[in-house]
């Protein structure tokens, strides 16, 4: 019998670990790793798994020594984690295989690492597997095609502890029609939307729901409407007769800004339970959107798009990016500006970095200006170029936008614009669970008695109860995720 172990290293303390809001609903992680999940299903049956996250769990000696194969798979971010894993393995003897993200451009830094299955497991892992059997596997697999979604299995969902998790994910879609310059995305993945049939999402979803999920669930998807049609006649009416009896289930994705042109595609994805969109706006300035090819985002009023999404009944967040070759020192300002009028409460904002990979990364690289890798977290006021704009102007800045947007004051000012925009969807349960009575309790006594925002939570608190009480359990979230991001700006900047 082969016995495998999977590996996920700790993540560091990131804008999206939400580290410091988990702790108010007793959650250790925020996500659960679907790669490896899903890579295990893609083994032989007969093989033996078992899978550490170790953003939840340590990592024992004992888990080690037990296993034939250590499985590795890591997110760019989860970089130093990874490499102490990768150390600490080798050292107790283990055959490693890793494959993500992080191992496109690191085959050389991570010498002891045995096997690398690299791009998209359903067609690189096979062939290693093939290989193993035949006692001849090669030390790296890589391919420049594309897997067909169909052959995408369900995640392994009985290897983890779903009560350690704020919320679980599936995969829709890979690949994105758009070509944003700094993006990886489209590098790995490709500009075609490969997309799973209905009847995969909800088998996926029923394995979820059999396995006890009760609420929020993520599509991982970099864009969700890559495929328009597809969504509108087949995907979205399935899911909204599937949580017909379900609407403990809610959802969340990442979309481009062109959703708010459609309102037909907004109000079924409303009406399947879709509550939350990423939406990736960057910057309000023409030029720098001209310079990153960022085209769906040009030549539009982006604080009315994010408008028009709050009003359809979806929660905008949106990433935000400084340190463009156009950007002047105005763009420090005028982003603060924009992010607290379109009331987009969760807004990361990170200096700019260019991904392996990216035609950024090309570009920049010609032109003498790469430094490094780069982080993999967008917040860590790292960038891993030379920028045009003066590095300390522009560190500078960036620390003036933090404090614009994540200050109480400013911070809560921004969820009240949002509140009054936002029309939340009556199909979304408003049910208490004991888990979220606790965070409000807990917010009541961090936050409210001991929190430096005390006045502005207080505030809040009775403006939302007077003004939208059905958003209150909004509000209290949100008071909570600001706590979290004063603590990640604290830490960085
Ligand atoms: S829209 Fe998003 S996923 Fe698509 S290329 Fe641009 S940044 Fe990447």
């Amino acid at each position: 019998m082969t016995r495998v172990l999977m590996v996920y290293p700790e993540f560091p303390d990131t804008f999206w670990s939400f580290r410091h809001a988990l702790k108010f609903i007793s959650k250790k992680a925020s996500m659960p790793p679907l790669g490896l999940l899903t890579v295990a299903a893609l083994l032989p049956q007969e093989w033996e798994v078992s899978l550490v996250d170790m953003n939840v769990q340590p990592l024992t000696r004992h888990d080690i020594v037990w296993a034939d194969y250590v499985f590795i798979s890591a997110m760019v971010a989860q970089r130093d984690a990874t490499h102490r894993v990768v150390a600490r393995c080798k050292e107790l003897g283990a055959t490693i295989v890793a494959g993500g993200p992080l191992f496109l451009a690191e085959e050389e830094r991570l010498e002891q690492v045995d096997h690398f299955v690299l791009n998209e497991a359903e067609i690189t892992l096979p062939a290693f597997l093939h290989d193993l059997e035949a006692g001849t596997p090669r030390r790296i697999y890589s391919t420049t095609a594309y897997a067909d979604l169909a052959s995408t299995p369900v995640p392994r969902w009985d290897l983890i502890d779903l009560r350690h998790y704020a919320t679980m994910c599936i995969q829709y879609s890979r690949g994105c029609p758009f070509n944003c310059d700094f993006c990886n995305i489209t590098a790995m993945l490709g500009h075609v939307p490969r997309c799973k049939s209905a009847e995969q999402i909800l088998t996926e979803l029923d394995a979820l729901y059999a396995a006890g999920w009760r609420g929020g669930v993520f599509f991982v998807d970099d864009n969700f409407i890559g495929n328009k049609r597809k969504l509108k006649e087949e995907i979205l009416p399935a899911l909204i007769a599937w949580r017909q009896d379900k609407e403990e289930m809610s959802f969340q994705t990442e979309a481009s800004v062109n959703l708010a042109d459609d309102a037909e595609l907004m109000d079924l994805m409303v009406r399947a339970g879709f509550t939350t969109v990423f939406v990736g706006i960057e910057t309000p300035d023409e030029d720098s959107l001209s310079e990153c090819s960022k085209v769906q985002n040009k030549g539009r009023d982006l604080v009315a798009a994010v408008k028009t999404m709050q009003r359809a009944g979806l929660e905008v967040q949106g990433g935000f990016i400084v340190g463009f070759d156009s950007d002047t020192p105005a763009i420090f300002q005028r982003q603060i500006d924009f992010i607290q009028n379109s009331g987009i409460v969760t807004a990361m904002v990170g200096l700019l970095q260019a991904p392996y990979g990216t035609r950024l990364y090309e570009r920049l690289q010609r032109e003498g200006r790469i430094l490094d890798q780069f982080s993999g977290n967008n917040t860590d006021s790292t960038m891993n170029f030379v920028p045009k704009m003066d590095p300390q102007m522009l560190r500078e800045g960036y620390r003036r936008i933090l404090e614009g947007i994540y200050t109480p004051r400013a911070y809560y000012a921004r969820v009240r614009t949002f509140l009054r925009e936002y029309s939340k969807s009556h199909t979304v349960r408003t049910r208490i669970t004991r888990d979220e009575l606790m965070a409000f309790l807990r917010s009541i006594y961090v936050l409210g008695i001991r929190g430096r925002e005390r006045w502005e939570f207080w505030r809040l608190f009775l403006w939302t109860l007077f003004r939208r009480p059905r958003l209150f359990p909004n509000a209290i979230t949100y008071a909570i995720y600001g706590f979290h991001f004063r603590r990640i700006c604290e830490a960085h900047v």
